[in-house]
C-alpha cells in the first residue's frame, strides 16, 4: 500500500478484497471511511467461547466444537429438501452437522480438514448433532474469527454480512490500529481507566469476554457524549464572545399590556419561560434558548411575547416553521394577539412574490422561502424558529446571515419528547425552558387501547359522536417508515378509501398527507376546521402542531409501531376546546408487553413521564421518533447512560473553564471547528 494513503481517512473501498462492490453496500451502513468502519458497532455478540468435547455435548447448549472432518455429504430427505450432512471427530466422540440448502459447502468442507463449528446443540432424529451452525476451517497460525470466541454480530445490508465484515474489520484493527489516535486528555482518559483507543476498539470488536465488551462499549460511549458536549460548549463559549445583538428590554407597562392582549391568563410555566427570554433579549449577549413544550402547552404565545419585545425596540421578527399549514396558524394565531396593535404581521410562504416588500412588517411568519437568497432583513431582532428539529444547522445559519449588522436572538421551539435528564447532552449548546403542564381547564383526552374485537362498536360509537356531539374526528395510519414515503401514503390512501366506501357512507370524509400539493392540503384542512368534513384520515408525520379545536376524537390504527410519545403528541391534536375528547388506540397483534405500554397511556397524560416509561419499556436504542426529531442516535452511548452522560458533561464544564479557549488541546480545538468528532458522530 501507498504510504500516502495509510490513514484513517482512506475510502474504505481501498482496503484490500473490499472493493467498489463492496464499497457500495458498506456506503449503505454509513461507512465511508476507514475510521468508519472500524468504528462501526456490533449491535450484539454470540457468545460461542464454551468449547466442550462432543461426547459430553447436551441438547440445547450453544458451544463450539473443533474436530476433524470425517466425511461430508450432499443428500435430500424424504420431503425433498436438500441438505448436507458432515461429521466431525475429536478424540471423545462423533457428531453430525446438517446444513440446508447450502450444497457450496462441499467445496469448503472437505474430507480431512480440521473444522470447527459454533451453533446450538439439538435433537436431530434419534441422535444429537448440530444444524446450520458457524463453521471455520481452522489451521493452526491463524486465530478464528466466527467460532471458538465471542463473536459479533453487526447489522448487515445486502450483499455485507457480518461474517465478512468480521474478515475486514480484523484486517482493519490489525493494519490500522497505530493511526488511531487517543484525542481524549490523558488526565480524563486515566480517571476513568479508559485503555488505548486501539486496544478498546479491538475489544469492542473481539472481546475476550462479554464484559470486555461493555467496557469498550462505556469507553467509546464516554467519548461520543465527551465530544457532543464539548462542541456544544465551545461553539457556545465563542458564541458569547464574539456575538452582539441589539438590546430588547420591555418595560413592566409593557409587559403589561402584552397579557392585557391575551384572552386568557399564561400557566406558571409559560411566566417563567416569558421572563427567561425577556431576560436574555435585554443583554446584548445574543439570546439562543430552546423552549421545549408538549403539543398544546401554549408556546406560540410565548414567542409572540418574545416578538413583541423586539418590536417595542424598533426591531423585527421573524417565525419560521417547517410548513405552509403550521405558518398560516401562527400568522392567525399572532394577528389575533395583536389585533389591537399596529403591529403588522406579513406571511412569506412558496408562493409569496420576490418584490413582495418585506420591510413594511414588524413580524414575518414563513416557511423556508423566508430563506431565498435575495431576501435581506435590517434591524432584525429576533429569529423565532418552530419545531426546530425539522431545520438543519445550515438553514438556521442562513437565516441569521440576513441580517449583516449584527446577531439576531434565537428562540427555537420544540415538542421533542425526550427525558429530561438527556436534555442538557443533546442541547448542550442552547439554554432550556421548559412548559411542563398545559393550560388550565383543558380536559384530559380519555384514551383507550380497542382490540380487534371492538374495533366495529368503536367506529358504532363515533358515527354516533358525530351525529349527536357533532364531533370531529381524526384518523391516523400506521406508521409505515419513518421519513413519509409511498408506501405510507398509499396505506393511507387505502384507508381513507375504505372507510368513505364502508364504516363512515354517510359522513364527509377528507385525505391529508404530505404527498399532497400545498393547495389541495390547505383545502382540506380549512375544511376541517369549518366543519365542511367530519373525519380527517391523515399520515403520521404530517402536521404535528396543527390546531382544530373542533377535534374531539383521535382515532390512532396499528398503535403498537409508535412510541408512547409519539402517540401522546398524536392525541394532543385533539381536546385543543372545552369538550370533552377521546383517543382510540387500534390494535391487531398484541403481545402483552405491548399491552401494557400501550396501556399506561390510558392513566399517565404527562409528555415527560411518557418519554421515561418509553425508555425503560422499550429499552436503550428503541425509542421511537428520536431520529425523526433531530435527536442524534449514538452509536455506542445508551439514553440510559445517565452516569456517563453526567460524568462526560462535568469533565467539559471543568475543562472549557479552566481552558475555555482550549490552548492546551490544541488538538480538541481543531476537532471542535472542523465539527469532525471521533469517534465519529452524526450532526446535530
Ligand atoms: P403548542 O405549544 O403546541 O404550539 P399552541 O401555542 O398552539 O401550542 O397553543 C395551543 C392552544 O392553547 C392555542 O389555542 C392557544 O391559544 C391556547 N393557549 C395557550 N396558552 C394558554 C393559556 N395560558 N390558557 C388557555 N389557553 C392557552
Ligand atoms: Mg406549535
Amino acid at each position: 500500500m501507498v504510504a500516502s494513503t495509510r490513514s484513517l481517512e482512506m475510502p474504505v473501498q481501498y482496503i484490500p478484497r473490499v472493493g467498489p462492490a463492496m464499497a457500495k453496500g458498506l456506503l449503505r451502513l454509513g461507512i465511508h471511511t476507514v475510521r468508519d468502519l472500524l468504528l462501526y458497532p456490533p449491535f450484539r455478540y454470540n457468545d460461542f467461547s464454551l468449547c466442550p468435547p462432543i461426547q459430553s455435548l447436551r441438547p440445547g447448549e450453544i458451544v463450539t466444537i473443533q474436530g476433524t472432518v470425517v466425511s461430508f455429504e450432499n443428500v435430500f430427505t424424504k420431503s425433498y429438501k436438500k441438505l448436507a450432512r458432515a461429521r466431525i471427530q475429536d478424540k471423545s466422540g462423533i457428531l453430525t452437522v446438517i446444513w440446508f440448502n447450502q450444497l457450496y459447502l462441499s467445496k469448503i468442507i472437505t474430507v480431512g480438514s480440521m473444522i470447527q463449528l459454533s451453533g446450538k446443540v439439538d435433537w436431530f432424529g434419534h441422535e444429537l448433532s448440530m444444524q446450520s451452525p458457524e463453521y471455520e476451517i481452522v489451521s493452526n497460525d491463524k486465530e478464528t474469527l466466527h467460532t471458538g470466541r465471542i463473536v459479533p454480530v453487526y447489522p448487515e445490508t445486502h450483499g455485507v454480512s457480518s461474517k465478512w465484515l468480521r474478515g475486514r474489520m480484523r484486517f482493519a484493527l490489525t493494519e490500522y490500529d497505530d493511526l488511531l489516535e487517543d484525542t481524549l486528555p490523558d488526565v480524563i482518559r486515566s480517571r476513568y481507566a479508559f485503555p488505548r483507543l486501539a486496544q478498546t476498539l479491538e475489544s469492542i470488536h473481539f472481546p475476550t469476554s462479554l464484559a470486555k465488551a461493555e467496557d469498550a462499549r462505556k469507553h467509546l460511549a464516554f467519548l461520543e457524549i465527551f465530544f457532543l458536549v464539548l462542541r456544544s460548549n465551545y461553539t457556545r463559549a465563542k458564541w458569547i464572545q464574539t456575538k452582539h445583538s441589539p438590546i430588547l428590554s420591555l418595560s413592566d407597562e409593557d409587559k403589561e399590556s402584552f397579557l392585557s392582549f391575551l384572552p386568557f391568563t399564561l400557566t406558571s410555566d409559560q411566566q417563567n419561560a416569558s421572563a427567561e427570554i425577556l431576560q436574555d433579549l435585554g443583554r446584548s449577549v445574543p439570546m439562543n434558548r430552546l423552549l421545549i413544550g408538549d403539543v398544546g402547552s401554549g408556546k406560540t404565545v410565548v414567542a409572540a411575547f418574545a416578538c413583541f419585545a423586539s418590536y417595542k425596540n424598533g426591531y423585527k421578527s421573524v417565525i419560521m416553521a417547517p410548513t405552509q399549514i403550521l405558518a398560516e396558524q401562527h400568522f392567525n394565531s399572532l394577528q389575533e394577539i395583536f389585533r389591537k396593535t399596529t403591529i403588522k404581521i406579513g406571511l412569506v410562504t412558496s408562493k409569496s412574490k420576490k418584490s413582495d416588500d418585506l420591510s413594511a412588517f414588524d413580524i414575518l411568519v414563513g416557511t423556508h422561502a423566508l430563506l431565498t437568497k435575495e431576501r435581506e432583513f435590517s434591524k432584525l431582532g429576533l429569529i423565532v424558529i418552530d419545531e426546530q428539529h425539522r431545520f438543519g444547522v445550515r438553514q438556521r445559519q442562513l437565516l441569521e446571515e440576513k441580517e449583516k449588522s449584527h446577531t439576531p436572538h434565537i428562540l427555537t421551539m420544540t415538542a421533542t419528547p425526550i427525558p429530561r435528564t438527556i436534555t442538557l447532552t443533546v442541547y448542550g449548546n442552547l439554554d432550556v425552558s421548559i412548559l411542563s403542564s398545559l393550560p388550565v381547564g383543558r380536559v384530559r383526552v380519555k384514551t383507550w387501547l380497542v382490540g380487534n374485537e371492538k374495533r366495529e362498536n368503536a367506529y358504532k360509537w363515533a358515527r354516533n359522536h358525530i351525529k349527536n356531539e357533532h364531533g370531529q374526528i381524526f384518523i391516523v395510519c400506521p406508521f409505515i417508515e419513518e421519513s413519509e414515503s409511498m408506501a405510507t401514503v398509499k396505506a393511507a390512501e387505502s384507508e381513507f378509501l375504505r372507510l368513505k366506501n364502508t364504516v363512515f357512507r354517510e359522513y364527509n370524509i377528507g385525505l391529508l398527507h404530505g404527498k399532497q400539493k400545498a393547495d389541495e392540503k390547505k383545502k382540506t384542512l380549512e375544511d376541517f376546521r369549518n366543519r365542511k368534513l367530519d373525519i380527517l384520515v391523515t399520515t403520521p408525520v404530517v402536521e404535528v402542531g396543527i390546531d382544530i379545536p373542533g377535534a374531539t376524537v383521535m382515532i390512532i390504527e396499528a398503535a403498537e409501531r409508535f412510541g408512547l410519545s409519539q402517540l401522546h403528541q398524536l392525541r394532543g391534536r385533539v381536546g385543543r376546546g372545552m369538550k370533552q375528547s377521546y383517543c382510540y388506540l387500534f390494535s391487531e397483534s398484541l403481545d402483552e408487553t405491548s399491552k401494557i405500554r400501550l396501556k399506561t397511556l390510558e392513566t399517565v397524560y404527562s409528555g415527560p413521564e411518557l418519554s421515561e416509561i418509553d425508555l425503560s419499556i422499550r429499552g436503550p436504542g428503541e425509542m421511537y421518533g428520536l431520529k425523526q426529531h433531530g435527536i442524534p442516535l449514538f452509536h455506542f452511548a445508551r439514553l440510559s447512560d445517565q452516569t456517563i452522560m453526567a460524568s462526560a458533561q462535568k469533565e467539559v464544564r471543568t475543562l472549557i473553564e479552566k481552558d475555555p479557549e482550549l490552548k492546551d488541546f490544541p488538538h480538541l480545538r481543531i476537532r471542535m471547528e472542523k465539527a469532525t468528532i471521533e469517534p465519529s458522530i452524526a450532526q446535530n
